[in-house]
């Protein structure tokens, strides 16, 4: 089931592909006897990987949350991650989920990462627009100004023509603070995979969805202390991991993840210490 009613709110996984990296990194220090048992790596030792996009539909929006991989990653990239030469736009792909792509008016974006922005624009022979028109796109600044700084660590994450045209045009407003962009809907710092990444709220009626993006990139990952190699703060992502799933067990959320190549929708428990699908 990619669609769940919580409250008022409608919430919809749309999966803009699965992509395929190095197992190793998406576990970091876990060695591969543990994590073999919960990710089947292929010969290259790659692991199926979704870009976990997720719509949500109020009485007054739809929000789109992420966008995947979109259009800029060259023949290169797309071979070394098994993803199809040409993919399509994400509004075709929300539009076959039975969601009009043209209501979509806030997209958020929980960090600017190419697997999480690159759908956010198109790249036209006239340059680089909007992928959603009517559209107000929401970050966090720090992460923005983070993506300019060029760290030799994690430069090759970011893409600037996936957010600069849209900051420029004044369509993507850059928050400092968490953040609510609409009704219900929160924006809330859960640093660890980087400075500024957020975690995103969605509370109707008492019932709550919450998109852990890389803070738990797959269900594989529910143990704090299994942390990607990514991740620039270790500890800070084993805490706030902590924090998030507490939360998510005590208040029986139903919860997306960024990355499960399966799984749409999960709830989390907390049995003998350790946090496991409900
Ligand atoms: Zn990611």
């Amino acid at each position: 089931m990619s669609s769940v009613a919580l409250g008022a709110f409608q919430v919809t996984l749309v999966r803009a592909g699965i992509h395929y990296w190095d197992g190793g990194v998406l576990f970091g220090v876990v060695p591969k006897t543990l994590w073999g048992r919960k990710a089947h790596a292929d010969e290259l030792n790659r692991i199926p990987l979704g870009f976990n996009c997720y719509v949500i539909q109020t009485d007054e929006h739809t929000i789109l949350i992420e966008t995947g991989c979109g259009d800029k990653p060259d023949r290169r990239m797309r071979e070394r991650m098994r993803v199809p030469a040409v993919t399509p736009p994400l509004a075709e792909i929300v539009a076959e989920h039975g969601i009009d792509p043209e209501k979509i008016d806030l997209v958020l974006n929980t960090h600017l990462h190419w697997d999480h922005c690159g759908g956010n624009t198109l790249l036209t022979d006239g340059g680089v627009r909007p992928a959603f028109p009517r559209a107000t796109y929401y970050t966090r600044r720090g992460e923005w100004e983070h993506a300019h700084e060029r760290h030799p660590r994690d430069s090759v994450s970011y893409v600037d023509a996936n957010y600069d045209p849209l900051v420029e045009s004044g369509r993507m407003r850059l928050v400092e603070a968490d953040f609510g962009p609409a009704p219900g809907i929160r924006m809330c710092l859960a640093a660890g995979h980087n400075r500024d990444m957020m975690v995103v709220t969605a509370t109707s009626q008492g019932q709550t969805f919450c998109f852990l993006s890389d803070l738990v990139p797959t269900a594989a990952h529910l143990a704090p202390t299994w942390v990607a190699a990514f991740d620039l703060f270790p500890l800070e992502s084993i805490a706030n991991k902590q924090r998030w799933l507490e939360a998510a067990a005590e208040g029986n959320w139903v919860c997306g993840f960024g990355h499960d190549p399966e799984m749409a929708f999960a709830r989390v428990t907390k049995r003998d210490g350790k946090f496991e699908l409900a």
